[in-house]
Order: C-alpha cells, then sequence, then structure tokens
C-alpha cells in the first residue's frame, strides 16, 4: 500500500518568510465594560475622524474614493436618534454594547451593519485594552441636544 504524503508537508518550503497573516494585523477593541466590541485591520486611532462630532470614520463599503476596512462590529442595533445639526437634523441608527447597552458607535441607514457606506465609532467609547478606560472617554461630550424618536 503506497504511503499517502499530505500536500501541506511537501509544499513547505525552508527559506519562504512566514506570511504577514491577516490575524496578526488585525486590532481588537473591548468596550470599558470589558466586552469585546470590534476587530479591524487598521488601528482605529489613525483613522479619520468626523469634524462634527469627532467620531471615527470606518468605511464599510467599497467606493471609488477607497476600499472598504475588513472589520467586525459586535454590538447590538439600538434605537434610531435624531441628533441637531447646524443647518438640519442627523438620523443615526445606533450600536450599542450587548452587554451594559453604551453606545458605541451609529451609521445612517438602518442595521444590520455595514448597510450603508460609513460606520462611525464614538470617540472614546472604545479601548484596546481589556477594562481599562480609554483617556479620550469623556472627550466630545459638546452639549448636543438628542431627540429620542419613539
Ligand atoms: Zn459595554
Amino acid at each position: 500500500m503506497p504511503k499517502v504524503v499530505s500536500r501541506s508537508a511537501v509544499s513547505s518550503s525552508t527559506d519562504a518568510q512566514p506570511t504577514a497573516s491577516s490575524a496578526a494585523a488585525l486590532r481588537v477593541y473591548y468596550c470599558i465594560c470589558g466586552e469585546f466590541i470590534l476587530v479591524i485591520d487598521k488601528s482605529i486611532a489613525s483613522l479619520p475622524r468626523r469634524r462634527t462630532d469627532g467620531a471615527i470614520i470606518v468605511r464599510a463599503q467599497d467606493s471609488d474614493a477607497g476600499k472598504a476596512r475588513v472589520f467586525k462590529l459586535n454590538a447590538v442595533a439600538g434605537d434610531p436618534v435624531l441628533l441637531e445639526r447646524p443647518g438640519g437634523h442627523e438620523r443615526q441608527y445606533r450600536f450599542n454594547c450587548p452587554r451594559c447597552t453604551l453606545p458605541i458607535g451609529y451609521q445612517s441607514t438602518p442595521p444590520p451593519a455595514k448597510s450603508g457606506p460609513y460606520m462611525y465609532i464614538f470617540a472614546g467609547a472604545l479601548s484596546q485594552v481589556q477594562g481599562e478606560v480609554p483617556p479620550d472617554a469623556f472627550d466630545g461630550e459638546n452639549g448636543e441636544t438628542i431627540v429620542e424618536l419613539t
């Protein structure tokens, strides 16, 4: 009976550099309650921010302007809220922490996540270290009027 040699064993080469696996480059973020919230392919600290509220902009869909980030959001969809902005109103579909229900971020389109071109993450909502409050947790409390939609 011939000996069976596994293909994977044969194809391994000694001089091949270990390829930077995508998993190694992923960043993991936690809610301040310690719940795992977000895994993403780039540090959110390096992503652009909205001028209006300082929220971190995560591109959720490919477009002419760029490719979508690879990310997964572990959050539950909350009630939409209507914000007063200079020059009009803005509707936000919120996503909340599944454990402590703290708002994590929002998008401009109804759930599920990534149904719109961008996902916005609240500045200071997430920490890279489990159980640690991020240094900017209290930034951005600029007295916005929030109208809860019924
Ligand atoms: Zn939480």
